[in-house]
């Protein structure tokens, strides 16, 4: 007879040790454990989320008609699109090329697209295997000062990652020259946490050390279209970078399309592997195998976003997050903080000398009932800071920049 087995069953597949290694993503949940215990002891407390970096604005009319317009096609003989192209559909790639890349000479040949920022590069690191463990932090978004949350503290490194720790101390870019040579640096211009955008000199530094180093540079220029002050809105900005780098991008920020789902790789054609194989070639090989393609009502979206008209419509959203900024930072400074970012990204960084990080988040909600997040949350570099989003609806940023006196 039957009997139901008391010991739940196992396959035999070993689980990857890369995954293994990796610590559980500890970050927001914890906020919200603070958040939840904050709302319990005080019920009547209105809270402002400015932690997590989601938009907030809706996506301007132009670019979602274009989207409805696809989707309405689709039920028609002649609007109907299956499967397109996997790297994406050629106007899009022709749009970016002119309008993103204009004078850089990227050609739209080298431009692949994709849904997933993150899973782009899971699936790269399956031919760049010492990328592998490092490559999670990405997943998690937690692209930082000195890198993600799962490093060993006591040493400073996880596996054969190299962390590159940047603060005001070194104007927010790396000691170069202190660092050993890696295949691969993973650069994040403007800055998520710090807000900071590399300046053209800074970013010369990098190719420069890359081509010295032999290196590829994994660019990720999310919020380039934040930037105010003329610094570079690319990594092919800087002569000699096609030798040397990738840039990953998204239209998650820059279109408020987080939910969409739509972004971008440039490879260019003169990034070569050591025996002189072109990357592009295995990477065009990834996206067709992994991904087949973006959704092609994203990719209406993207065509849209890149209009004249969406393309105005997406800069006035921006200008807005980033009046948001502003009066953050404003509101910070009147405090005499030291305050980062906020000029050429949505973020803001709040430096506390001597605190715990944790603390501080933990402080300014019970005062201000704003919900931030804790440096810490993106590495051991991030202690004694604080991140604060500037996506948020323009009431709830004035009211949470006249709340910040009551931290102090
Ligand atoms: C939000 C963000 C992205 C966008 O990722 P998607 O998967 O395209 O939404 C990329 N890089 C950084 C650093 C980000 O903060």
């Amino acid at each position: 007879m039957w009997e139901p087995q008391l010991v739940s069953h196992c396959s035999k597949v070993p689980r990857n040790v890369n995954l293994e290694k990796l610590r559980s993503g500890y970050l927001f949940p914890e906020i919200s454990r603070h958040e939840a215990e904050h709302l319990q002891e005080n019920p009547d407390a209105s809270l402002i989320r400015l932690g997590i970096g989601d938009t907030t604005h809706p996506i301007p009319d132009t670019i979602t008609l274009a989207m409805a317009e696809h989707v309405r096609g689709l039920s028609t003989i002649q609007g109907y699109r299956g499967y397109g192209a996997e790297q994406g559909n050629m106007a899009l790639r022709k749009a970016i090329a002119g309008k993103i890349y204009q004078d850089m000479g990227i050609k739209a040949d080298e431009i692949l697209y994709r849904t997933e920022h993150n899973a782009t590069f899971l699936a790269y690191s399956c031919f760049w295997d010492p990328m592998l463990p490092w490559l999670y932090k990405t997943h998690l978004s937690l692209v930082i000062v000195g890198q993600a949350g799962e490093l060993e503290e006591e040493t400073g490194k996880y596996g054969n990652i190299i962390y590159m720790n940047c603060g005001p101390e070194n104007n927010f870019f790396p000691n170069l020259w202190a660092i050993p040579r890696t295949d691969v640096i993973f650069f994040c211009s403007p800055n998520n946490p710090t807000g900071h955008a590399a300046s053209r000199q800074q970013l010369k530094q990098l190719v420069e050390f890359a081509k010295a180093n032999g290196s590829i540079i994994v660019y990720d220029s999310a919020y380039a279209g934040y930037i105010r002050d003329g610094s570079p809105r690319s990594i092919f900005e800087i002569p000699g970078a096609k030798e040397v780098a990738i840039e990953i991008s998204s239209f998650s920020k820059f279109a408020g399309f987080t939910g969409v789902r739509l972004g971008w790789t440039v490879v260019p054609e003169e990034l070569k592997y050591s025996n002189g194989f072109p990357v592009i070639k295995d990477l065009n090989r990834i996206v067709c195998t992994c991904f087949n393609g973006a959704s092609s009502i994203a990719q209406a979206g993207g065509l849209a976003c890149l209009s004249t008209d969406g393309y105005q419509a997406l800069c006035n959203v921006i200008d807005y997050y980033m009046e948001n900024a502003k009066i953050l930072v404003d509101g910070f400074k009147s405090l005499d903080l030291n305050v980062y970012g906020g000029k050429n990204a949505p973020y803001i960084w709040v430096h506390f000398p001597g605190l715990n990080s944790w603390d501080v988040f933990s402080d300014f909600l019970k005062k201000t009932n704003i919900v931030t997040v804790p440096g810490r949350g993106f590495g051991p570099a991030g202690e004694e800071n604080i991140r604060i989003s500037a996506f948020g609806q323009r009431e709830h940023i004035l009211e949470a920049s006249r709340r910040l006196k009551l931290y102090l």
